[in-house]
């Protein structure tokens, strides 16, 4: 029951109504047992501010932040962390006695999905498929954990090389469609998918992969979540890699904002059984 004690948390977004965050959060809620509500609320563009003034002065202990607020929320936070910085973009805002503090979670979320599986990043050689707003969240993760190399391979490298500029000393970045690639896959430890090729409905779709070329003990993990097993996982499993699938980043993001919010570590595969129930329950999917 919610009451006067309750702490309050949600999410902000337009629309917001696909928001898979409400069913991931509340089934963290249920697991830890806390007096916690958490609730979606669409919040125009143009309102941004005022919602985020509003949640501070209505006690809010924290809120999600999903598209299309991500990069324009930081100018009204009093505060940002280094991954949120070097992303560009805030998806989780935690209330510190009135004060805004921005963070991005995504970095949590992907690295948890190597640790789950016993990767370590330290040393690797990467490859990241795509240089969207996900990427910048894989290549940062990857290179704050140490990866010896990070290669983005891409269908447009000037607009990759323009869009990631502020990780040129970490990154080589190259097209997907030259000889350099063919290289990357076979000293690739670590390969990511973060393009939406295979998303639902294109379930055809996969990133240009030669997978002779792919060594049988790297590891590769899509960051797509729908479906939980896409064509490029699939072809991955064929020539014998272990693979990730995007839900796995999705739940830990998320895991990582309520541990913020509350001090607690969330049931991760609480969180992961009520995205999957959400999904197959037809949900289009956003954080
Ligand atoms: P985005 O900003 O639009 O970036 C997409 C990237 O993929 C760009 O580099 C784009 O290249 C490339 N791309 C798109 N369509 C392509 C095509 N047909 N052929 C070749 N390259 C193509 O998208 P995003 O926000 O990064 O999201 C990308 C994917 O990650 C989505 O599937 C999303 O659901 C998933 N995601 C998962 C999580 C999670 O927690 N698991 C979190 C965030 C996102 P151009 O610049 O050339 O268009």
């Amino acid at each position: 029951m919610v009451s006067g004690r309750t702490i309050n948390l949600g999410v902000i977004g337009w629309p917001i109504a696909h928001s898979l965050s409400p069913a991931m959060q509340e089934a963290a809620i249920r697991a830890a047992g806390g007096d916690y509500s958490y609730i979606a609320m669409p919040v125009r563009p143009e309102d941004l501010p005022r919602a985020a003034e509003g949640l501070r002065c209505l006690n809010f202990r924290g809120f999600n932040v999903t598209i299309p607020h991500k990069t324009a929320i930081i100018e009204w936070l009093d505060e940002i962390d280094e991954d949120a910085r070097r992303i560009g973009a805030v998806n989780t805002v935690v209330n510190e006695n009135g004060r805004l503090l921005g963070r991005n979670t995504d970095v949590a979320g992907f690295l948890l999905g190597l640790s789950q599986k016993g990767i370590a990043v330290r040393g690797s050689r990467s490859v990241v498929l795509g240089a969207g707003g996900a990427a910048r969240a894989v290549v940062w993760g990857l290179v704050r954990e140490g990866a010896a190399g990070v290669v983005v391979a891409v269908r447009n490298a000037a607009k990759a090389k323009a869009s990631l500029s502020d990780f040129d000393a970490h990154v080589e970045i190259i097209s997907w469609d030259g000889d350099a690639f063919a290289e990357a896959l076979k000293n690739a430890d670590i390969l990511v998918n973060t393009t939406p090729l295979g998303m639902t409905p294109n379930l055809e779709d996969a990133p240009p992969v030669n997978w002779a070329l792919v060594r049988r003990e790297a590891f590769v993990y899509d960051i797509i979540y729908t479906p939980s097993r896409t064509r490029f996982l699939r072809e991955a499993e064929a020539r014998g890699c272990r693979v990730q699938s995007g839900a796995a980043m999705l739940v830990g993001q998320g895991a990582e904002a309520f541990r913020l919010w509350t001090g607690i570590r969330p049931d991760e595969h609480a969180m992961e059984t009520a995205l999957l129930e959400a999904l197959g329950a037809g949900a289009e999917g956003k954080e």
